[in-house]
């Protein structure tokens, strides 16, 4: 069992940010056609930005952890990525005021392996995939009608899914000398608001159910289509 036809998700990565205020606008948009997406923060992100969590979780979307810095978990050792993993969750329930549940994580790009996912799991994880990428991340203002036209042919093909786009960006800390050199480049995701915006209304246009709550988000695991049921009862808010 997949994501049922004709059904589409929002998730997005390496926030929360507030250069331009994206995920403040990104919120906005989310409200004006009642979706509820997963936010996978940055626990260093969270650390900076609480209002911006409690926000989030305020507007009845699933707050996710993506680990506390942006380091990709290949480039981790098992005792580095547990950390990680570990404090990104401290620092996301610090930001939030309570614990988070239910706990999902994704680390950067989705990759990460065998032993890593176990230490996912045995900390109470479910861990969530990516099935329709945007490549959002690595592009700037220019290439927004691209990102989102490249975005809901992934979306056709597949008759549905879950996307990953990116209201903040990898690494806050080269985020500020990137920006100085290439103030509308990649590191500048104030965009993106108005990219999803325009991914909603054509993809409501095409019949596409978008408001489904991820309540009953049956997850698609892998590229194998090999999937992860995640039960109903684990994705109820406290
Ligand atoms: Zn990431």
């Amino acid at each position: 069992m997949g994501i049922p036809p004709s059904v589409v998700y929002f998730s997005f990565d390496d926030g929360p940010e507030s250069h331009g205020g994206a995920t403040a606008r990104l919120l906005d948009v989310l409200q004006k056609y009642q979706i509820r997406a997963i936010f996978f923060l940055l626990g260093e992100n969270a650390e900076q930005y609480p209002e911006l969590v409690r926000r989030i979780h305020d507007e009845g979307h699933y707050i996710a952890n993506h680990g506390y810095s942006e380091k990709h978990a290949y480039k981790m050792n098992d005792d580095e990525f547990r950390d990680n993993l570990l404090r990104g969750e401290a620092a996301i329930s610090g930001a939030l005021g309570f614990e988070m549940n239910p706990k999902l994580y994704r680390p950067h790009g989705g990759f990460y392996n065998s032993r890593q996912e176990k230490m996912c799991v045995d900390a109470g994880y479910i861990m969530v995939p990516v099935t329709v990428r945007a490549y959002d991340a690595v592009a700037g203002a220019a290439e927004q009608n691209n990102i989102v036209n490249k975005t809901i042919n992934f979306i056709e093909k597949r008759g549905g899914g879950l996307i990953l786009l990116h209201d903040g960006r990898d690494s806050y800390s080269r985020r500020e000398t990137e920006l100085a050199k290439s103030p509308n480049g990649a590191f500048n995701r104030s965009w993106i608001p108005d990219a999803v915006e325009e991914i909603i209304i054509a993809l409501l246009d095409k019949g596409y159910n978008l408001n489904q709550d991820i309540m009953f988000l049956h997850l698609i695991y892998d590229e194998n289509e090999h999937f992860a049921l995640v039960k109903t009862k684990k994705i109820v808010k406290k």
